[in-house]
């Protein structure tokens, strides 16, 4: 059985785990490849540089939304992030979107640094890692100006509502270990209700741990968890699930 962590960050040079085991791990689990997802700029070089000598793992560059007002007008950061792109096992751009639950940058931040990566990515013809909190109506507004745009909205936790207009628009689903602890019943329900063909598997290590090892530092073996997990839920076979989700993250991300 293969599977794939399609959301991680354990390039992060405080990830409590050293990554090379974790990478070991992950493979003896099953989980055979895996995506480093940066959050700055800084951190999307650290990614790319992470996975550069590292098989089976691949980088995104992106600046989260949390960072809107440390980029937004900064033309000449903006293009040396941009740049990135050129570099080797770069496969998407994100995460990138809007946070309306913490607000860490105005919202106006926020939309002029997730636009400037919407553009990125449609001049690079990549995939999209969304981030999306609290703020699908503005998340939608933006997105729909662009055309073609290919991409997932990762951590999902919104009701079968949002769902339907991410898959209305062509969007993969990814979860993680959210899942195995939430109480909200609209969020599981959503969860069953992400067709096969659309669905993702990510861990968003070391953040967001699954049950049974809440209190440790998530690793991307633990996509395994998520993945028993969803099968069970679902009432899918396990072997089923990471067919599919494998195929769809080889697909989208081109690995
Ligand atoms: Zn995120
Ligand atoms: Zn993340």
């Amino acid at each position: 059985m293969e599977l794939v962590d399609t959301h991680c960050h354990i390039h992060l040079a405080d990830y409590g785990v050293n990554p090379d085991e974790a990478i070991r791990d992950a493979q003896a689990d099953g989980v055979t490849r895996l995506l480093c997802v940066g959050t700055t700029f800084d951190d999307s070089r650290d990614a790319v540089e992470f996975v550069a000598n590292r098989k089976n793992c691949w980088a995104s560059i992106g600046l989260h939304p949390h960072e809107g007002k440390q980029y937004a007008g900064q033309s000449n950061l903006l293009d040396e992030f941009a740049a990135l792109v050129n570099q080797p096992k770069v496969v998407a751009i994100g995460e990138c979107g809007l946070d309306y639950y913490y607000n860490h940058s105005p919202k106006a931040e926020q939309r002029s640094i997730f636009e400037f990566q919407l553009h990125l990515a449609q001049q690079y013809d990549l995939p999209l890692i969304f981030h999306v909190r609290e703020a699908f109506k503005d998340f939608w507004t933006i997105v729909d100006q662009y055309k073609s745009l290919r991409g997932v909205v990762h951590s999902f936790t919104a009701t079968t509502k949002e769902l339907e207009g991410v898959l209305s628009r062509g969007f993969y689903v990814g979860l993680n270990g959210i899942m195995t602890f939430t109480k909200d019943d609209r969020q599981l329900e959503a969860a069953k209700n992400v067709p096969l063909d659309r669905l993702l598997l990510e861990t968003d290590a070391p953040f967001l741990t699954p049950v049974p090892f809440r209190g440790k530092i998530c690793q991307p073996k633990h996509v395994r968890n998520v993945a028993e997990f969803l099968a069970e839920l679902r009432n899918e076979e396990l072997t089923a699930l990471a067919t599919a989700t494998t195929r769809n993250a080889k697909a989208l991300f081109n690995l």
